[in-house]
């Protein structure tokens, strides 16, 4: 069997989807040097680095915040395992289900015998504090399960201070998926009191898929120590002697090594850009992108502007535009990667991503560019340039305002 090298195929795509998100450069050439053991001593001062790093991002002093083995999935199943009781009393998990990961977490809290206490929304919508108040009110509840940025809707949950507040005060603990917004907007764990959290690496922080950083507070962890989880891979009490600051450490399961070195370089950047820089750089891209978008006929799903996301544009196609064959022609002519809906929205609405290092100026514009071609030639719109000319537009305004 004669096989090409995978790095030798000429392989340029622009990922402009739900994630994976272009990767850096500098992450790619830092996942290329030499594997180390895992529990070697210059891999360990890289493991101390990567924790405090993530720290900094996430906005806590939590000690237990590290990446887990696994995609963002692995980190919704690891707070799961952990945190919900199902043996000795059945926990009662209120999960708001808003979109397509919210209905996941509320999937994996069942098959843990977790009892599911949905707070069923339309999706595109965002819970309010005082339907979580309501729950609250008729029922005793042990956890809050919340997607913050919901890559399937394209919705931004507000309010997430006053909600940690109410779970805080039901003596609940509260826990949010952070996949898509940690990176690209302010996710403050220790300000909105999120007791756990999780994220992944291959959408805003732009390294390729494979960890998912993980953060729990003392309250959590006190929950994770007073029990046996049933899951031994994701079992933070185990886990926890392996990523062991300042003390010695147990093996429990060898580290990905190279993606670690990539998750380090992924926050190195995101920490040397500044917070604030790289989220203001989020928001000024998708103010020019959606622009461009509307102006070439597409309607966003989430109808608040204050609860769109910036990184993931969920939009609805015009009247008449076949979706598969659209996107197809982008990836097939233009190597550009968007994204189809999920579950109802399949068939009817793309998801375009501006995630970590791919939202630039450049980017929105051979992303309306490429659109506006395909669109002309299938009479969809007149003029191709009217979405990029949207966004120049927004960006001209943006620095005369400055
Ligand atoms: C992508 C995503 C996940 C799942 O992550 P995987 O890396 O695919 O396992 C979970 N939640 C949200 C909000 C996501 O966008």
């Amino acid at each position: 069997m004669k096989v090409e090298p995978t790095y030798e195929r000429s392989l340029r795509i622009q990922l402009h989807g739900p994630g994976p998100s272009d990767v850096p450069e500098e992450v790619v050439r830092a996942m290329s040097v030499t594997t180390l053991g895992h529990l070697d001593p210059e891999f360990i001062k890289i493991m101390d680095e990567t924790q405090s790093m993530l720290r900094a991002l996430c906005q806590t002093k939590n000690r237990m915040t590290i990446p887990i083995s696994g995609t963002g999935t692995s980190g919704m199943e690891t707070l799961v395992a952990n945190l919900v009781e199902a043996q000795d009393r059945q926990d009662r998990i209120v999960v708001v289900r808003n979109g397509f990961f919210g209905e996941r977490i509320a999937e994996i809290v069942s098959r843990y015998g977790g009892e599911v206490v949905p707070i069923d929304l339309g999706w595109g919508t965002v819970v309010t504090p005082d339907e979580v108040r309501e729950v609250f009110s008729r029922k005793r509840c042990q956890v809050l399960f919340l997607v913050h940025a919901e890559t399937s809707t394209g919705a931004l949950q507000q309010n997430m201070g006053e909600i940690g507040e109410i779970v805080r005060e039901n003596g609940a603990l509260f826990l949010v998926d952070t996949v898509t917004s940690l990176g690209g907007t302010e996710v403050k764990i220790d300000e909105w009191r999120i007791d756990a959290a999780y994220s992944g690496s291959q959408k805003c922080l732009s390294v390729p898929p494979g960890l998912s950083p993980v953060t729990l507070n003392e309250r959590a962890m006190e929950k994770v120590r007073g029990r046996k989880v049933p899951s031994f891979y994701f079992d933070l009490g185990i886990i926890e002697q392996y990523w062991n600051e300042g003390h010695q450490r147990k093996y429990h399961c060898t580290a990905p090594i190279n993606m670690i070195y990539g998750l380090h370089e992924g926050l190195r950047l995101v920490l040397k850009e500044g917070l604030d820089a790289r989220f203001q750089r989020h928001r000024k891209n998708a103010a020019a992108l959606q622009a461009g978008l509307e102006a070439l006929g597409f309607t966003y799903v989430v109808k608040k502007q204050n609860e769109r996301l910036p990184m993931l544009h969920a939009v609805y196609l015009p009247d008449g535009a076949e979706e598969g064959r659209l996107r197809g022609e982008l990836r097939s002519s233009y190597n550009i990667e968007i994204g189809g809906g999920l579950g109802e929205f399949g068939g009817k609405v793309w998801r375009i991503g501006l995630m970590g290092h791919s939202s630039t100026e450049d980017e929105v514009y051979s992303l309306l560019n490429a659109i506006g071609e395909v669109f002309e030639k299938y009479d969809i719109v007149d003029d191709r340039a009217v979405g990029s000319e949207a966004a120049g537009a927004v960006y001209k305004d943006a620095e005369s305002s400055c």
